[in-house]
């Protein structure tokens, strides 16, 4: 009768049709309408349900051309389709729950608005690709089994007996009953246990003694060790938690910003600990990674298999695992989350049930959260939690933010060199603020000098691009036994070549790039698109001498490779290792030198901006930076910014146990004002300094800058397409749009590069600004002189 009522209301709803609205992982637009007919419902499930079955967030199969592709149910409404109007029907719904929740659409919605892209490239960048295929499958292992018939100690017994004459079979049978659990043993275990050939058991389960049975297993790697306690706190630290807590109650988000190697981490374990208690999930963001393995290790040991690690280095299948774990990692209805007492709680504590702490890069705030409650984004200026390309090119931190609000969950953003947007937000009130201005135990922050090079070069007093007076401190430093990081942000060997004789200078044929010089692998690379000159593919002599005049290329600047070189000739005797892109390719290579570096076996560590973030290293007592002008001097309004915290952050290396660091920075401009600050360690200096000029110059956070990226392989078509929508922008914006760009890399893979940046004021209305801006574009772009120009949009550049 039940089947009867059901057909009923079904019926009643056939007058409409059933329409679904799906985001599809494309660029074109945001969602494609499908109906839901009678047989697809009838397929999905083999009986007939109502409308209530296509839940929100499932994946659908839909034809797409003379494809099918996977999707995302977004939206459903019933409605009449016109006969002139076609819509398709979905092939098939793939989920009998939904895989994406209505956080989740809530964020994909607020990151497609807010960074002008289409929900389908949001769903492109947040769902694992074997999610979107729908190929992922399960990794398998083989158990055995022992047959129902031999289940009784008796029969056992009996078996034993007949088998006597089998030596191994019954070897075999012993063993797996001395092992098996639940009448269950892993097949390889047993092989490897029993040193059994294969064929016996063969012979066993082909007699139908053992049956054989395949298990998924998981692809994520367990852990199995013993957990500590956290540390117990500082004074310090105690009054940072408690005001951090008492700034939670006024506001959602709260900047801690801590001197470097203040005891920040801990300050995180203990509120994460409390967290957990609570039965949530709590999001850690770090930038990048390969380069926190002392922080996971960290973390492991205290919070055992509640860590999840989540990183796009991960392979796909691993990827998916991780996504369902959280998924599933359901809340448990907490016990009224404890007040924090450090000293009394038990470990690891009993609430701690559903709780789930998940570490990872910017990607992982698409996991699919149930409860949040809370979301660290440590070293929160890193210019890495932005997305570059491809769309969505989101500011992890942003989307962070948004979400925290939606889940009910706090935000700390903890540095030592708060981002200016941050720091503005905290003075206007937005943000709560913490400080500790002191190091752990008490520590002096690095003494920091300046080299002049200007007077070094002049004096000839130079090794290489060693200034004597740091030569000589590194010696002292290694005699007793010290170590030493050389930080340079470039690699390869010389940045730049050039023809004594005629000038030339070998350039990238599909960039507008000079080429780098790498002296290891011999050969000339592009570190645009990575294109490539060696002695295999190119005459050799191409690599030394100039094709036009035969004459050798003069090497100009210096890279990582060269300084190791020079160090190398400097002090034979000390152990030196390099970190940069081209050391640590492989999947461990960042681990390896820095588990090298912290057990001592490296005197000297020479590297790129990789060696500057958040490492902790007992015995480094100097810190030296061999070109700060590079850093400082960049096109870009932050360029002060970043080079203060980048400065800043690898000054903090130094000097993090027992005597003070020494920081000593080559510069040809020592009366750049950045310096005095730095040695001051002045923060606040910094961020007055450049709020002043920002607001003279109106850059963020005073305004909101989009920068619109051109993009075409004719050079004169890229260049009349940016002028017209320049045009067109000028009339509803003004001034506030910027003349034609041309960037200083003008041509990238062949393609010819123009920009126009946006600024509006940061109080005006800038969801409208935004649809001004696609109408703007949709208008000037669908001019046929104008089609096939590649555009990209990236909002807070
Ligand atoms: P930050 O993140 O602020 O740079 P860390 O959290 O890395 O600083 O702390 C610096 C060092 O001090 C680390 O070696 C850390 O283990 C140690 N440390 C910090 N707090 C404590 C504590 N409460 N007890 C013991 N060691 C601590
Ligand atoms: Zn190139």
């Amino acid at each position: 009768m039940r089947t009867c009522k059901f057909f009923t209301t079904f019926a009643a709803e056939m007058h409409n049709t059933l329409l679904v609205d799906i985001i599809l992982p494309l660029a074109i637009t945001d969602v494609y309408t499908y109906r839901v007919s009678d047989a697809t419902l009838l397929d999905a499930h083999k009986t007939i349900h109502g409308t209530a079955q296509v839940p929100i967030g499932c994946r659908v199969l839909v034809p797409l051309g003379k494809k099918s592709i996977i999707g995302i149910i977004y939206r459903k409404h019933e409605g009449e389709v016109s006969e002139n109007v076609k819509v398709r029907d979905v092939l098939q719904i793939v989920d009998e729950t939904p895989i994406v929740n209505p956080q989740q659409l809530r964020l994909w919605e607020w990151l497609s608005n807010y960074y002008m892209c289409t929900l389908g490239e949001v769903m492109a960048a947040a769902l694992p690709s074997e999610i979107i295929d729908d190929n992922y499958s399960a990794a398998t292992t083989q158990y055995i089994q022992l047959a129902p018939a031999y289940l009784a100690i008796e029969s056992q017994k009996q078996l034993l007996k007949d088998l006597q004459r089998a030596k191994k079979q019954e070897q075999l049978v012993r063993d797996f009953l001395r092992m098996a659990q639940n009448n269950q043993v892993e097949r390889r275990v047993l092989l490897e246990q029993s040193g059994v050939s294969g064929a016996i058991l063969r012979t066993l389960i082909d007699k139908n003694i053992f049956l054989e049975e395949e298990h998924p297993i998981s692809r994520l790697r367990q852990y199995n060790g013993d957990t500590q306690t956290p540390h117990a706190l500082d004074n310090q630290q105690y009054r940072a938690i408690e005001e951090i807590r008492d700034s939670w109650k006024e506001k959602n988000v709260t900047l801690l910003h801590g001197v470097t190697s203040s005891g920040k981490t801990e300050v995180y374990i203990h509120l994460i600990e409390d967290v957990l208690m609570q039965g949530k999930q709590v999001l850690y963001l770090v930038p990048e990674i390969a380069l926190t393995t002392q922080l996971t290790d960290r973390l492991q040991a205290v919070f055992g298999d509640k860590l999840v690690v989540y990183h796009s280095r991960f392979s796909n299948a691993e990827r998916v695992e991780i996504y369902n774990e959280v998924k599933q990692a359901s809340p448990k209805s907490s016990p009224k989350g404890k007040e924090f007492n450090c000293e009394e709680t038990p470990h690891p504590p009993q609430g701690w049930g559903g709780g789930r702490l998940i570490l990872g890069a910017r990607s992982a705030i698409f996991l699919p959260f149930s409860n949040l409650g809370l979301i660290i984004v440590d070293e929160e200026h890193e210019p890495s939690y932005k997305q570059q390309d491809p769309a969505p090119r989101y500011h992890a931190r942003s989307a962070a933010i948004m979400m925290a609000q939606w889940y009910g969950a706090k935000v700390l953003l903890g540095t030592a060199t708060p981002s200016i947007e941050s720091y503005h937000n905290v003075l206007s009130g937005k943000y709560g603020l913490v400080e500790m201005t002191e190091r752990f135990q008490g520590l002096q922050l690095p003494r920091i000098t300046m080299v002049d090079l200007r007077h070094q070069y002049h004096r000839k007093e130079m090794y290489g691009h060693f200034a004597d007076p740091v030569v000589f401190r590194i010696r002292e430093e290694i005699a007793r036994g010290k170590q030493v990081i050389l930080f340079q942000n470039r690699r390869g060997y010389a940045p730049f070549l050039q023809c004594p004789n005629c000038g030339e200078v070998p350039k990238c044929p599909n960039c507008d790039v000079s080429l780098t010089y790498h002296k290891a692998n011999h050969f000339l690379t592009c570190h645009g698109c990575g294109y490539n000159q060696s002695s295999m593919s190119h005459r050799p002599s191409l690599i030394t001498h100039c094709p036009k005049c035969g004459a050798a290329w003069k090497l100009h600047g210096v890279g990582t490779e060269r300084l190791e070189e020079e160090i190398q000739i400097l002090f034979p005797n000390a152990r030196v290792a390099r970190m940069d892109l081209d050391t640590t390719r492989r999947k461990d290579g960042c681990q390896t030198i820095i588990d090298r570096f912290a057990k001592h076996e490296v005197d000297i560590l020479i590297g790129t901006q990789m060696v500057t973030k958040g490492l902790h290293f007992d015995g480094v007592s100097l810190v030296v930076v061999l070109q700060a002008d590079m850093l400082v001097n960049r096109p870009d309004y932050r360029s002060v910014e970043h080079a203060y915290q980048m400065l800043e952050q690898v000054a903090g290396r130094a000097g993090r146990t027992g005597e003070r660091g020494d920081v000593m920075i080559q510069t040809f401009d020592v009366n750049h004002p950045l310096y005095e600050y730095l040695r001051q360690h002045d923060y606040k200096g910094v961020y007055g300094q450049q709020l002043e000029e920002r607001e003279i110059f109106k850059f963020p956070p005073f305004t909101r800058m989009i920068m619109i990226t051109l993009r075409h392989r004719d050079m004169n078509r890229v260049e009349k397409t940016a002028h017209a929508l320049m045009i067109g922008l000028r009339t509803i914006f003004g001034e506030r749009v910027s003349s034609v760009i041309v960037p200083q890399v003008s041509r990238r893979n062949n393609q010819y590069v123009r920009q126009l940046r946006l600024r509006v004021e940061a109080s005006a209305n800038v969801m409208r600004a935004k649809q001004l801006l696609h109408q703007c574009m949709d208008v000037t772009l669908h001019q046929s002189a104008y089609k096939g120009t590649m555009i990209s949009i990236d909002v807070d550049p």
